[in-house]
């Protein structure tokens, strides 16, 4: 009752933002160290030679470091930065951050500030208690932080003062990846090196670097804070672990795409200004399908970078939304029964000169060079299919993959009508591959020019063309982007390896051979991988059975798929492009099967503290007051109908014993850690439903008064 009373009067608590005065273009990236703030601070030389390392993917010198440190410093002085930070990205999936003051000692009682080249390219933050999967014993802690040089430094405010933030990659002395980052730039160079050689193949050399391209799109919830905080479970594990369906959920559709209330518009607007000082391109915002959810998007940017700005923009969501009196949640499903959180990761290759190698040109020349590019996707998605499962399963997302309104958890390719036609013709081998006046004609005169956004969308697929990029449905809302983004390179970079190395061998250098070679290699992989192309309604029964049949893999659950990141081929695949190691790999999949055990066991930890302490006294009072009711009226002489009774009683009789067997289940566990993912997997998870199935009955029987925690109705409805 206090909650939705405070809800319900919450009033801003500063003065609103002024976009007159100071409009959006002007704040763009205000707090960047930007391209522009380092051609006017840098020497010419240092400028262009830094320039070559961020465009061309050249190896920096480390000889301009000290320049750039002081040029950096000055500015962040002038931004009134009193600290600066090496930021990295543990895999924990989440942002970290060590702050070290500019001042020094002069040695003369006084202070100066400093920051030297070598303070710029390397930092020792103590990251022992980082998870290394086994990569650093303590004693060796060592980790160390290295400027990433393409992910331009940032000025992070606070009422208090401001800090230089410079992004980093986070690696062990030996030189091990212990972070999200390092496998994203080693991928990107990876990738740049095979697609050259399909350019060189089309005539393109002029080398300009082929980077892959992401555009994330973050959906998440709102709710009160007063409502979160009386949610031990939402708080802790930012998910509700209990919570009867409302009476009125989704089914209305009327919240998708509606008006956004005032107060969560208010904040968007805060989030997105913040954000555009720190130079995330911001571009959309909606409402979400279920109510209290809604979606925020910016405009796609290199790979490395949107991976950064992706944390960024789930730290500034949830710091703004406390401004507001919100929670953001962006775990994948924090209310049962309702829709879950993803983030769709739009997903593509370019290059200066080419600009989007998977845009269908309107030249036949470069539709030729798009299908090669294009089947080089289909062939990896569909070879490394349990793959992508594997860096999109968590324990929160094993609650959306296969839901109702999420991708299944089959991995399959939406190609849409056209293309996947394009494609059947060029198996038939009926592609009219012909030379005329030079010009390559492979399968051309059967691919009309496909407008962008081709007009059919198909929402159900995890994986989609959406007319110039692909679109991997399957990540999760609470998920880095580095994962996926990792996969999707080394996969790809692996089939346009394969592509490359089959067309040079069949044209031995010759071009007039180039065109009979795309035919034959584009109709092996189509021959090849055509099961992993579905167009059709990937929510449907038929589609489950459809893909048996196909012999997809179907691994339900994270503890079906993680150990995927285990086999053969996937370590093959990573050390033979230099992404991860044989030790890295191990440690990776080491940490995210602890990862699952860890969040299931809070999650039962949580389950059973609430029913014990908050539920089942809830239940047991209300159960009294009833039978205290029945006890009087008779002896008065009434006859009280014991229905309502009979029916508490039940559920109390049986909340108490799935709380003892959820209990049993939780102290049992032990073994290898393969044996407690199972164990949590296939015994906790259902012995912590069977609480729930109780306790959310009996909230639909107990009086409201003696309700401990805020409904789902109130959760998601009172703004
Ligand atoms: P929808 O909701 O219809 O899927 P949005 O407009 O919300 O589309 O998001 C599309 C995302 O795809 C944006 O982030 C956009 O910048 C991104 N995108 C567009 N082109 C590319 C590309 N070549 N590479 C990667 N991402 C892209
Ligand atoms: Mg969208």
């Amino acid at each position: 009752m206090a909650a939705i009373s405070a809800a319900t009067n919450w009033h801003p608590i500063s003065p609103p933002l002024n976009f007159v005065d100071t409009p959006a273009s002007e704040l763009f990236a205000c707090n960047v160290f930007s391209t522009n703030e380092m051609k006017t601070r840098l020497p010419k030389q240092v400028y262009k030679s830094l320039m070559k390392t961020i465009k061309s993917g050249e190896k920096l010198d480390p000889t301009i470091a000290d320049a750039v440190a002081s040029a950096m410093k000055d500015w962040a002085i002038s931004k009134g930065a009193t600290h600066y930070a090496h930021v990295f990205y543990p895999l924990t999936g989440l942002t970290a951050e060590k702050h070290d003051s500019f001042l020094a000692p002069d040695g003369e009682g006084g202070a100066m500030t400093e920051f030297s080249g070598a303070q710029l390219i390397q930092g020792e933050p103590d990251g022992s208690s980082f998870p290394s999967g086994g990569i650093r014993a303590t004693f060796e802690a060592r980790g160390y932080t290295i400027w990433d040089v393409t992910s331009p430094a940032y000025i992070l405010e606070n009422p208090n003062g401001t800090t230089l933030c410079i992004p980093t990659a986070f690696v062990s002395w030996t030189g091990e990846a212990l972070d999200k980052k390092t496998p994203v730039l080693r991928s990107m160079q990876a990738l740049n090196q095979q697609a050259q050689r399909i350019l060189k193949l089309f005539g393109q050399t002029d080398g300009a670097f082929v980077a892959s391209t992401a555009g994330p799109e973050q959906e998440y919830f709102l709710v009160d804070r007063h409502f979160y905080f009386s949610r031990p479970d939402l708080f802790t594990c930012g998910r509700s672990l209990f919570g009867a369906k409302p009476p009125k959920g989704q089914e209305f559709e009327d919240h998708y795409f509606g008006a956004i209330p005032e107060r969560v518009l208010a904040f968007m607007l805060e989030t997105e200004r913040e954000l555009y000082k720190l130079g995330v391109p911001i571009k959309t915002r909606h409402n979400e399908v279920a109510p209290g959810q809604y979606e925020i998007a910016p405009v796609f940017e290199s790979a490395n970078l949107a991976t950064d700005h992706q944390q960024l923009i789930m730290i500034t969501l949830k710091r703004v939304a406390e401004k507001y009196g919100m929670a953001c949640l962006t775990h994948e499903k924090p209310f049962a029964g309702i829709n879950g959180s993803g983030k769709h990761v739009n997903w593509s290759l370019g290059s200066s000169s080419q600009g989007n190698l998977l845009d269908p040109g309107a030249t036949p020349h470069s539709n030729a060079q798009f299908l090669v590019f294009c089947a080089a996707v289909i062939r990896a998605v569909h070879k490394y299919q349990g793959l992508l499962r594997a860096v999109v399963a968590s324990a929160g997302n094993d609650h959306r993959l296969g839901a109702n309104e999420a991708p299944p958890a089959i991995i399959s390719i939406f190609l849409g009508d056209q293309l996947t036609d394009v494609f059947e013709q060029i198996k038939k081998g009926g592609a009219k591959a012909s030379l005329s006046k030079g010009m390559l004609t492979v399968g051309v005169d059967v691919l009309p020019p496909l407008p962008k956004d081709a007009g059919d969308r198909n929402r159900t697929s995890p994986f989609a063309f959406t007319g110039n990029r692909f679109e991997f449905r399957a990540v999760g809302a609470n998920q880095s982007i580095a994962g996926p983004l990792v996969a999707m390179n080394t996969i790809v970079c692996e089939s346009l390896d394969w592509c490359a190395t089959k067309l040079e061998k069949a044209t031995g250098g010759d071009a007039s051979k180039l065109n009979a070679a795309v035919q034959s290699l584009l109709s092996e992989i189509i021959t090849e991988s055509e099961k992993i192309i579905f167009n059709g309604d990937g929510y449907s029964k038929e589609w489950h059975e459809e893909a048996a049949k196909r012999g997809l893999l179907n691994l339900k659950t994270a503890a079906d798929s993680l150990p995927v990141l285990g086999e053969k081929p996937i370590h093959e695949l990573f050390t033979k492009y230099n992404v991860l190691s044989e030790r890295e790999l191990h440690s990776r999949l080491h940490i995210y099967l602890e990862q699952y055990v860890k969040t299931v066991h809070t999650e039962a930890a949580q389950t059973l503290e609430m029913a014990r302490t908050l539920i089942f006294p809830a239940a047991i009072r209300y159960q009294n007051e009833l039978a205290s009711t029945c006890a009087n009226l008779k002896l008065v002489g009434y006859e009280f109908d014991t229905d309502t009774l009979d029916k508490i009683t039940e559920l109390v009789k049986c909340l108490q014993d799935s709380i003892g067997t959820l209990d049993k289940t939780l102290s049992h566990g032990g073994g290898s850690l393969d044996a407690e993912v199972t164990h949590y997997c296939e015994d906790v998870l259902p012995a912590m439903a069977g609480v729930r199935k109780y306790a959310d009955e009996l909230e639909g029987w107990v009086a409201d008064d003696l309700w401990p925690l805020p409904t789902y109705q109130e959760m998601l409805f009172i703004k």
